[in-house]
């Protein structure tokens, strides 16, 4: 018997408003950018009935500013409770004089500079330059730093938008059109709060399909649509024919800035993507399948809450695979299943103990945790691994029936997991005894892979073992004769990763490529294309895999190639390797490309001094200002793009003492902010402290004459023992030796998580062993 809730849809423990409440029946969202600020005002009216005659309207909301809020235009007093991991409630009390259930709610209101959802760009850390740029991601619960609502994928309506910004802007609607800077959309497909989007910047758009546009600066503008041209129909076409016809009208992407190293995320309407998937080989473009997807799985259909995430991701790996496997054949939909597998356990593994926690299929975030924390592949393969399996057993012509079937039933609607297995079984009722088996307790609930690993056609990933095989094999015996071109001809960029990525691991076991330099020779010339690729993940393998080798004609071409590519994920790793094969030529090229690497962070670093005043407050306070000049900026001790598991423990090692010393005063900090917490907490253990405090100062003023009250007089040490007997049995009260365990544990966990996880600036590479 599978476990489950009472009532379906399960309630959202990942919002704090009382959505329950109210049935909403449409949003209207009025935003204006700030760019000097780097704020965003909004102006919100959700249109609601009171189905329950709730006497208050509780909303999500989390470091914003809240000017004025009414109801039914009456201006209504309102609270803003304290903070916590979920944000800050908003409670407006309803006016009495109110009877009628349908309310008009509006509020008006400002983000801080800790808002969550939007990142402010400065025109430096742009490609073109031209101006600053503006973007938003709001999931999972970051809508609630944008403007106040009922932040949960469970509330579903229609939004009207608009944007007022000096920049040409996107919303996640349809453009509606422009009047002076105000740029209108309407979205009458309800979404949830987390699908809101926003994105302003120098902005151009180009043609990418009969339904289709690429946006982007425009600098880059005709290579994106090179990209994306080919395929977009295809893809929108071969989706349509899984599900149904795709409702939203126009599917168009936003692609952002290089210098943003994020994944993608499917804002209705306009997909934001990472520049990275633009290769120039039109490989990537599956991500845009992935995205597209979503315009059923999770736009269409969401999830209740983030507990059943994988109703979001799964289904939509699933139908990503299928379109892909629609284009180019299974084979291809079970090399991209393959990888996918040997993420998630990757992915699994490098969560260590907490993969008890959150490797499940479904969460529980009834504690309160931040759903973000919930986050990895778990969700996207263990998901899509359960509906490849269901597939198995139904057989994929019975299955293919019930997807349209199961995204007619939910669409604009948000689902729990019960649900969904309940339209499973209730769609093939002659198929229970086959559902019976699958072992719903272990798929849902445990913890690890998943149970059943599904019958995958291994032909394309066997096609790049065999290969890299061959090589290893001839390289010991001289047989290079046995290569050509024909080899890698039908190879896709995903099949040339694994190859090269089993080629450069020989190295790390017994076999040397130094050693069989005429190997790596002879595969430049049969296989060139490698050389000349524009695909940044086959490029880059290739370049390690020859100078792993000391093939000295690669070191400078890695050198000038890592001056021309921004992502850590690149960089980093290049110098590591080029400096232990070749030091000079290493520091040569970081010296020539080190502005690049430098130059957002320098101009986030000059921005947030100016916010603050950090210079005027050195000439007011030395003292602080010699402490605070050793703090690091939040920019750059949360800088996320430097956020990496080590690869082993002496680089966690490594990390951590080069942290310590770094980071030392933002260490400090957090200690002291800790202690303040855990003495705040403990009441007691303070008042202890300040009547221990206070008693012995006050003592101390006494100058050893005797204290005279009405009823008594009492020398020093009288003073003191009284003292030590009211002292005493309070500390043991106060239990502070489990305080300090707290403080302890808590300061080690938090300090020694970020230094493990921080990787090292890339010029720390010049000062390590080579
Ligand atoms: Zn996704």
């Amino acid at each position: 018997m599978l476990r489950r809730p009472n009532v379906s849809p399960e309630r959202d423990p990942s919002t704090l408003s009382n959505y329950g409440d109210f049935v909403v029946h449409s949003t209207r969202l009025d935003l204006q950018v700030d760019f000097d600020k780097a704020v965003v005002s909004s102006a919100v009216s959700f249109e609601v009935t009171n189905k329950t005659h709730a006497h208050h309207i509780v909303l999500d909301s989390s470091y914003l500013v809240i000017h004025t809020a009414s109801i039914n235009g009456i201006s209504t007093p309102f609270e803003v409770g304290e903070r916590q991991t979920l944000g800050s409630k908003v409670t407006i009390a309803i006016p009495p004089e109110i009877q009628a259930p349908h309310l008009t709610i509006t509020l008006q209101s400002e983000t801080t500079a800790e808002c969550t959802a939007l990142q402010f760009l400065p025109a430096e850390a742009t490609d073109g330059g031209v101006g600053p740029y503006l973007f938003s991601q709001c999931q999972a619960i970051h809508a609630r730093s944008l403007f106040p609502c009922f932040d949960t994928p469970a509330v579903k309506c229609p939004y009207e938008m608009s944007v007022t910004s000096p920049y040409p802007s996107v919303m996640s609607g349809r453009p509606l059109g422009v009047s002076g800077n105000v740029y209108r959309f309407s979205q009458p497909v309800p979404i949830p709060s987390y699908l809101v989007a926003v994105a302003s910047g120098d902005i151009q758009s180009a043609p990418i399909g009969p339904r289709s546009s690429v946006y982007c600066e425009p600098l880059k503008l005709a290579v994106c649509q090179h990209e994306f041209s080919a395929d977009m129909e295809h893809f929108l076409q071969a989706a349509e024919s899984l599900v149904f016809k795709y409702e939203w009208e126009r599917y168009d992407a936003l692609v952002l800035p290089s210098s943003f190293p994020y994944g993608g995320m499917e804002n209705p309407n306009i997909t934001f993507v990472t520049p990275t998937l633009i290769s120039g080989d039109r490989e990537n473009v599956d991500v845009i399948a992935h995205e597209l997807a979503h315009s059923w799985s999770g736009n269409l259909v969401t999830n209740c809450s983030w507990e059943h995430f994988w109703l979001n991701e799964g289904w939509t790996v699933y139908l990503e695979r299928r379109i892909l496997g629609k284009l180019h054949g299974a084979a291809t939909r079970d090399f991209s299943a393959i990888i996918g597998w040997t993420d998630l356990e990757n992915s699994i593994a490098a969560m260590g103990p907490s993969a008890e926690r959150w490797s499940m299929l479904v969460h529980n975030l009834r504690d309160g945790s931040d759903p973000d924390d919930a986050f990895s592949t778990v969700p996207y393969e263990k998901g899509s691994t359960l509906l490849y399996h269901i597939e198995t057993l139904i057989g994929q012509n019975r299955f293919d029936k019930f997807i349209p079937h199961y995204f007619h039933t939910f669409r604009y609607k948000s689902l729990d997991t019960y649900q969904f297995i309940d339209c499973l079984y209730g769609f093939f009722p002659d198929c229970k005894s086959i559902l019976d088996t699958i072992d719903w307790e272990t798929w849902l609930y445990k913890p690890g892979m998943p149970p059943v690993k599904p019958d995958f056609d291994t032909s394309m990933v066997d096609q790049c073992y065999t290969l890299a095989d061959k090589w290893y094999h001839h390289s010991l015996r001289n047989k290079l004769h046995k290569f050509s071109s024909a080899d890698i001809q039908f190879f896709t960029a995903n099949q040339s990763v694994v190859f090269l990525d089993t080629l450069i691991a020989f190295d790390k076991l017994d076999f040397k490529w130094k050693h069989h330099l005429d190997a790596l020779n002879t595969m430049a010339s049969v296989y060139q294309e490698y050389s000349k690729s524009t695909n940044a993940e086959v490029l880059f393998r290739w370049y390690v895999l020859q100078v792993t080798g000391h093939n000295q004609e690669y070191y400078a071409q890695l050198g000038e190639w890592l001056g021309t590519v921004g992502r850590m994920k690149f960089v980093r790793p290049g110098y590591v390797l080029l400096n232990k094969v070749d030091r000079p030529m290493a520091l040569y090229y970081f010296k020539k490309y080190q502005s690049r690497y430098h130059a957002i962070c320098k101009s986030m670093l000059s921005s947030f001094r100016d916010r603050l005043g950090i210079e005027r407050l050195r000439g007011d306070v030395s003292n602080i200002s010699s402490t605070l000049s050793q703090l690091r900026p939040p920019q750059e001790f949360f800088d996320f793009r430097r956020v990496s598991k080590p690869a082993n423990f002496g680089e966690a090692q490594g990390r951590i003492s080069y942290n310590l010393g770094y980071y030392s005063a933002n260490y400090v900090a957090i200690v002291a902010i800790l202690s303040v917490y855990a003495l705040v907490t403990n009441f007691l253990l303070m008042f202890v402290i300040l009547l221990v405090a206070g008693g012995v100062f006050g003592i101390s003023r006494l100058g050893g004459n005797d204290l005279v009250l009405p009823f008594g007089r009492f020398n020093s040490s009288q003073l003191y023992t009284g003292l030590m007997i009211v002292a005493i049995p309070l500390t043991f009260l106060a239990s502070p030796i489990s305080t300090m365990m707290w403080l302890i544990g808590s300061s080690i966990v938090t300090v020694g998580s970020h230094a493990t996880l921080m990787e090292k600036p890339i010029e720390t590479v010049f000062e390590e062993e080579v």
